[in-house]
């Protein structure tokens, strides 16, 4: 009788444990396929993320030791509640988002750039200074946005501040449409939204990214911390061969256009269009316009005490890439 509640007592045992590595599983981005690591990154169909999609199609996703899966979202907050609950591995997402999650504990390190430069502000035709966009509409993607930066430079660049024009957040595929009704009169927002106004002759550049900030940082490929440091190995295969797709994507040709109209539907003038403001070439975040960053997320009250270069940087993958 003692022999049989033992044997009980263990199988009970042995059963709970694999629930609970079942349950565990499900909880987080962990997957396998032919016993290599599925890799889940998330992103938004913009130009921005043009190297994931590069990377995905290069090698049908299948490198040495990892499957990549890339996983489309409608929104930021979407991708971002994804991330900070681990159903994802990293993404490609607006480096402010990412460093406001870090401030409030979610574990995350920005280990490239998802691309340098490649921001308008664009206005309807009828606007021909910062000026005449005083007590206007115009519209961001987020609070959490280098566009939200980028206004904040054009206003004080010519003496005005936030207040001087009427701020709306607006998802970025409405904005085309609103900037062409006249709802609102000028934007900024991530490609290849700007570059639809002004290929359908709706609005024209007001500015480039770089008339106002210079080196400006925009969208990051972040990753959580516990998947590089418990598979440092496959994160560095995966950022070898992302620095690798953004140096193809860098090419802007025929494949690039191929590669990308999988991922985001765009028409092959418009995103050219959006190709000739973006670089996709040197990735690495580095120190100076990290910390100009920073500074002006203290400037205009988005965060008071944003993670620093050390805390949120992690440059150890893309120094390995050869
Ligand atoms: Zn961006």
């Amino acid at each position: 009788m003692k022999k049989k509640l033992r044997k009980f007592m263990i199988s009970l045992f042995v059963m709970t444990i694999v629930f609970s590595l079942t349950a565990c599983n499900s909880n987080n981005a962990h997957s396998e396929i032919n016993g290599k690591r599925t890799i889940k990154i998330g992103y938004l169909p913009i130009t921005h993320a043009i190297p994931l999609y590069i990377e995905k199609e290069l090698e049908k996703g299948q490198s040495q030791h990892f499957n990549l899966e890339l996983v489309k979202f409608g929104s930021w907050p979407e991708l971002m509640d994804a991330l900070n609950t681990g159903r994802i591995d990293g993404a490609s997402v607006l480096v402010e988002l990412a460093m406001k999650a870090k401030e409030q504990g979610v574990d995350l390190k920005a280990v490239a750039l998802g691309h340098r430069d490649g921001n308008v502000v664009v206005t309807s035709h009828n606007i021909h200074s910062v000026k005449d966009l005083k007590g206007k509409n115009f519209a961001i993607p987020h609070k959490f946005s280098t566009h939200n930066l980028l206004l904040y430079q054009m206003l004080k660049q010519e003496g005005f501040q936030y207040k001087d024009v009427n701020i709306v957040e607006l998802p970025p595929a409405e904005m085309p449409a609103a900037l062409s009704e006249g709802r609102i009169s000028g934007y900024a927002v991530a490609e290849p939204f700007g570059a639809l106004s002004v290929a359908m002759n709706k609005g024209k550049v007001l500015f480039q990214s770089e008339d106002l900030w210079k080196h400006s940082v925009c969208c990051a490929l972040v990753l959580r911390s516990d998947f590089i440091r418990n598979e440092r190995k496959i994160a560095q295969e995966f950022v070898s061969e992302y620095v690798k797709a953004g140096k193809k994507a860098e090419l802007k040709d025929e494949y690039t256009y191929e590669s990308s109209s999988k991922y985001m539907k765009v028409n092959k003038d418009v995103l050219n269009l959006s190709l000739k403001w973006i670089s996709f070439n040197d990735l690495k975040i580095d120190k100076s316009a990290y910390e100009q960053l920073r500074q002006y997320m203290i400037e205009t009250g988005l965060s008071k005490n944003p993670p620093s270069y050390e805390e949120f940087v992690d440059n150890s993958l893309i120094d390995k890439v050869k």
